[in-house]
């Protein structure tokens, strides 16, 4: 028997998805994030897929992302957004995210060893306070536009809290960023790309969309406002990823019995209870003891007592009649007319759907693809 869950990506709602936001940022490039291992829904398979729908770019964290994107045939820009490792930057001509001067001194010298020259972005902190050049931006722009081997193709930024429905920190982070484009112009800098925008920026601050932007959450169909009420923002985003299970057991048992370590629940009632082949070894975490629910045959039914490591138990008795073992369990994803979001199940676990995603993507034991 395989062990937990199955994560079913739905590639065709990543297209439709991608297609909203083009249609939202109609003049800017496309720098599409497919860092994490695409957000947990497997970075080759999704990037061919955007490929084929003509993104401009695909961007990644580290080197090592990008390097099994080529090595899986990919041969699109590809933006190295944190790991400006000059070997593996010139290796699989990649475009390197330079952070600091010091880095960019070693690319060049990387570069002139080899006599190549490498297309860079620079990153300035406007405000995220991570990554990039602070203080002094433009001498270091300037200076760094002088080495050798390496040419400046673009300059970019970060929101620290671009989904928050108080917009002014963004709005300044867009004026900092707006006034540094306008010094690096006048010091007769050209530089053709900038970019600062992801999914929040996207949907809700049109003016930083600049150049390029660079969609992560909402490529794979999730919404980055928590609360999505909290703005005016109801884009039809298509969820990309959903995650299965299947029923090991049905038991019957009666009133007053206590389900599962700790006798965290005590049935109130003869029960049916489904025990579930997911636990907090798939990602489905501990947060979510008494306090989710799955779909089976279409119904919401919650989850009861603490969730065990490879399993959970499931409240049935309302569906006892109807339900079997053969049952197909949904974790997160659409049954029926049911839906279970990503956005839901952060919201249950106080955590973010960015860390939904990348952990049942991470720990399902099998992926599916549907075109
Ligand atoms: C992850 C990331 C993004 C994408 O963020 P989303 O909120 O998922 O759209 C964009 N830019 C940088 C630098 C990132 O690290």
């Amino acid at each position: 028997m395989y062990r937990g869950s199955l994560a079913e990506i739905d590639l065709t709602a990543i297209s439709y998805n991608l297609k909203i936001i083009k249609g939202m940022s109609k003049s800017s490039a496309i720098m599409a994030v497919v860092k994490a291992d695409a957000y947990g829904h497997g970075s080759v398979n999704v990037a061919k897929r955007l490929v084929q729908d003509k993104v401009d770019f695909l961007s990644v964290a580290f080197s090592e992302e990008a390097k099994e994107l080529r090595q899986a045939g990919i041969d699109s820009p590809i933006i190295v957004l944190f790991d400006p490792d000059p070997v593996d930057i010139i290796t699989y001509n990649l475009i390197p995210v330079i952070i600091d001067k010091k880095s960019a001194i070693s690319l060049s010298k990387e570069a002139e060893k080899k006599n190549k020259q490498i297309n860079v972005h620079i990153k300035v902190d406007t405000g995220m306070g991570r990554l990039g050049l602070i203080g002094d931006e433009i001498q270091s722009i300037i200076e760094i536009a002088s080495l050798k081997g390496i040419k400046i193709n673009g300059i970019m930024s970060h929101f620290s809290d671009s989904d928050s429905k108080d917009t002014s920190f963004a709005l300044t982070q867009i004026r900092r960023f707006n006034e540094l484009k306008t010094e690096l112009s006048k010091a007769g800098l050209n530089i053709d790309i900038f970019h600062m925008a992801n999914s929040a920026a996207i949907m809700s601050l049109p003016e930083s969309h600049f150049d390029a932007v660079r969609p992560g959450l909402i490529l794979y169909g999730v919404s980055p406002f928590e609360n999505e009420s909290t703005k005016n923002l109801d884009l039809p985003l298509l969820q990309a990823m959903s995650l299965k299970t299947r029923l090991v057991s049905l038991r019957k048992v009666p009133n007053n019995s206590s389900i599962s370590y700790g006798k965290t629940f005590i049935t109130k009632r003869e029960s049916l209870i489904g025990v579930i082949a997911i636990g907090y070894a798939d990602g489905f975490c501990r947060m979510f003891s008494n306090n989710a629910h799955v779909l089976i045959k279409g119904y919401r039914v919650p989850v009861v007592g603490r969730v065990c490591m490879d399993l959970t138990m499931v409240d049935l008795t309302d569906i006892k009649n109807i339900v079997t073992e053969q049952d197909e369990v949904v974790i997160m994803g659409r049954q029926g007319n049911e839906f279970i979001s990503a956005c839901e199940l952060a919201h249950k676990a106080g955590t973010i759907s960015y860390e939904i995603l990348t952990s049942f993507g991470k720990m399902a034991t099998r992926k599916v693809y549907k075109d």
